[in-house]
């Protein structure tokens, strides 16, 4: 015996709920564009989509300034990038350790125009870049040896810091970077804090 609701037999019924369920999920997912997510699930990634386009926005136009203000490109490659940093600095570190102790005014010159040329010819755009505002900042100690190598360390640890790195003793900078090249150790000895203090006032 088939009860009866407003005028439906229960088959009648069951067929009207099942062709309005199904109804509502084509239109449901017609209205999506074909993502089933649920609304406010769209809604976040849309705001995080957002987000993120600005700060690559950002970024872009960071890097467009960098690219338009030195002479070597950017270096988008990081390994490429740390390879050329640590052979940099370990040139850059013996270079001062075996700079004259007592250099005339010709040769202080020389290392001034090296350096600020190094940085500028730097093969790595941003790397260029950063080092360039940091000479302006810090420019090159060459009154002797102990005084370039301790400015040395001293740049590369804002470098260090920059990239979040640990800070290095600069304390035996002249015995760390004497390369043993055949000709003796690097006279000036032991780099202390006293002496760096006297030249650093
Ligand atoms: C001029 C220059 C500018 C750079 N700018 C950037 C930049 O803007 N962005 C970027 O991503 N990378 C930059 N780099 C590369 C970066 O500094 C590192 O070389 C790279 O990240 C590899 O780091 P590392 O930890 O192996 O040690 P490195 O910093 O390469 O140091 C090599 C070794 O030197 C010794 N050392 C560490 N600190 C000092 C110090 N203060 N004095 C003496 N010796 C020290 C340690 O034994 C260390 O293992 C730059 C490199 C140079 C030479």
């Amino acid at each position: 015996m088939s009860r009866k609701l407003m005028g439906f037999n229960a088959n009648q019924l069951v067929r009207l709920v099942a062709t309005l369920a199904l109804v509502g999920m084509v239109w449901y997912f017609v209205s999506n564009n074909g993502d089933m997510s649920i609304p406010s699930q769209g809604r976040i990634r849309e705001s995080t989509n957002v987000v993120s386009s600005d700060e690559k926005k950002s970024v872009d136009s960071k890097m467009k300034h960098i690219e338009d203000n030195t002479i070597m490109p950017l270096m988008e490659d990081q390994e490429a990038k740390v390879e050329l940093g640590r052979a940099s600095w370990k040139y850059f570190h013996t270079l001062l350790a075996r700079f004259p102790d007592k250099p005339t005014k010709a040769e202080r010159e020389k290392l001034s125009t090296f350096v600020q040329l190094y940085a500028e010819l730097y093969p790595c755009g941003e790397c260029s870049y950063h080092f360039v505002k940091l000479l302006d900042k810090y420019p090159p100690q060459t009154s002797s040896r102990t005084a370039a190598a301790l400015w040395g360390c001293h740049v590369h640890n804002i470098v260090n810091d920059y990239l979040k790195k640990p800070e290095y003793d600069c304390s035996t900078i002249l015995e760390d970077y004497d390369c043993g090249c055949g000709d003796g150790p690097v006279d000036g000895g032991k780099v202390t804090v006293e002496k760096e203090g006297r030249q650093h006032g």
